[in-house]
């Protein structure tokens, strides 16, 4: 576990270039919205660790909507004095409340056996509360997880 400033606009180009081709591949529109000046914008992390859980973010977008016509995932940052804040949504359904309350869990999935490891979320979770951070599930018509992460000068 090893923090430092990063520029945010590195672990963004690096995740997108692990995913992009298999994105374009099966249509599904990958967008970011961040604003200009944010281009420059620091971060105070474990680079390899939150490049991991928003990678995570983004294959579970891509799992819960491949296939799907117009399909998008949509990543877009803001902050504020004490934190940041990176969001992941995709188009299609919410998820079900029934799984709501158990996805955070160790082992929890709902993929075909093999597909997937239910454990995607639970790591990610464990990696934002060692950044005494969070991740959450927000309210909104979509599917959307935001991850909030303290800036180092509220630490
Ligand atoms: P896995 O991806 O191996 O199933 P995760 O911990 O990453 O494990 O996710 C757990 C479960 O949460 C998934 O199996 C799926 O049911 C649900 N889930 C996570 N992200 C999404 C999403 N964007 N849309 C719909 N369901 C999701
Ligand atoms: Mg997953």
């Amino acid at each position: 576990f090893h923090k430092e400033d990063v520029f945010l606009m590195d672990i963004i180009n690096d995740v997108f270039a692990l995913c992009a081709e298999k994105f374009k591949h099966n249509s599904v529109d990958l967008r970011l919205t961040i604003p200009p000046s944010m281009l420059k914008h620091v971060i105070y992390c474990d680079r390899i660790q939150i490049s991991q859980v928003l990678l995570n973010l983004l294959n579970n977008a891509f799992d819960a909507i491949e296939g799907d016509k117009g399909a998008w995932i949509h990543v877009g940052f803001v902050d504020n004095l004490t934190h940041d804040y990176i969001q992941v949504e995709n188009s299609g359904k919410r998820i079900p409340e029934s799984i709501v309350p158990k996805i955070f869990n160790p082992f929890f999935t709902t993929k075909e056996v093999g597909k997937g490891t239910g454990l995607g979320l639970s790591i990610s979770k464990s990696i934002m509360e060692n950044h005494l951070g969070s991740i959450e599930l927000a309210a909104t018509e979509h599917t959307r997880f935001v991850l909030k992460l303290p800036k180092r000068s509220s630490l």
